[in-house]
């Protein structure tokens, strides 16, 4: 059957590995973007080129309902309804706790947390409509074991992690499938503020002693909606070479 997979925050880094992996399996892709239309455009020609799939791009910014509206009625109108939903667009700061302002807070919980509630609330009734779809939410080890002056973001991620648990148990009975993919470090543009020796002390907290890359996350992620992982739902897949701090 033919699937059709929104990638939230797909321009770059860990979204660009799954809607990669997500057009290998045979899927038609909507990379979804906020600023790097540039980088979204070039990867969905590379993806069309190469994977032989639809593959168009969409700016919009997912913390913003009537963006992602607009983003879901457009996908609609050119490929067709989503049964696939990977909420992968996020944000990171680090700040002391007493640093972190009103709208620093506001920003991480509408860029993290309200956009997977907008997203899925848009795709969600068709999915219950046809009696199928999965969605997977990239989450973090810090929502599940808390990272110090990162509060917002862990706190951002472990409501994530919240939302994946209640939603599966909804929605189970319309046979959608609600997973988590809960990563460690990974080497993408959000660590690129680390200097070496930062990268260098936390490698050496991951018991697999190396930092992982945007297609662990994505070889996962590809699992998890495959016919493979068709009795798994509501689960937290921590992808984190063992680190647990
Ligand atoms: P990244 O390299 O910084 O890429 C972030 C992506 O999100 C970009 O495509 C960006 O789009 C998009 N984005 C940001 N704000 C957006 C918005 N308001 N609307 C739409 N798109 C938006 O980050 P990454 O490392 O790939 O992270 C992807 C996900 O994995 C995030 O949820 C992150 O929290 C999570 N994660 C990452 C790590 C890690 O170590 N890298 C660890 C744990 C969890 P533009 O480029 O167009 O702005």
């Amino acid at each position: 059957m033919r699937e059709i997979a929104l990638v939230t925050g797909s321009s770059r880094g860990i979204g660009a590995k799954i809607a990669e992996e997500l057009a290998k399996m045979g899927c038609d892709i909507a990379i979804n973007y906020n600023k790097n239309r540039d980088k979204a455009e070039t990867l969905a020609k590379y993806i069309k080129d190469t994977y032989n799939v639809q593959c168009l791009t969409y700016k919009c910014n997912v913390s913003i309902k009537s963006e992602v509206e607009k983003m879901h009625s457009e996908i609609v109108r050119d490929i067709g309804e989503v049964t696939i939903l990977i909420n992968n667009a996020g944000i990171a700061q680090q700040k002391l706790f007493t640093d972190i302002t009103e709208e620093d807070w506001d920003n991480m919980f509408d860029i993290n947390v309200k956009s997977a509630y907008l997203c899925t609330k848009s795709v969600l009734p068709n999915m219950i409509k046809v009696h199928r779809g999965t969605i997977v939410n990239i989450a973090s080890m810090w929502g599940e074991v808390g990272a110090s002056c990162e509060v917002h973001y862990s706190a951002s991620k472990a409501a994530l992690i919240g939302f994946t648990k209640a939603l599966a148990k909804e929605v189970g009975l319309s046979n959608i499938r609600v997973n988590c993919v809960s990563p460690g470090v990974i080497d993408t543009d959000m660590n690129q503020d680390f200097s070496e020796e930062d990268m260098q002390a936390l490698c050496e907290d991951i018991p697999l002693n190396n930092i992982g890359s945007a297609d662990d996350i994505a070889q996962t992620v590809a699992f998890l909606v495959s016919e493979k992982a068709k009795y798994i739902t509501g689960q937290i897949i921590s992808v984190n070479g063992g680190m647990i701090i």
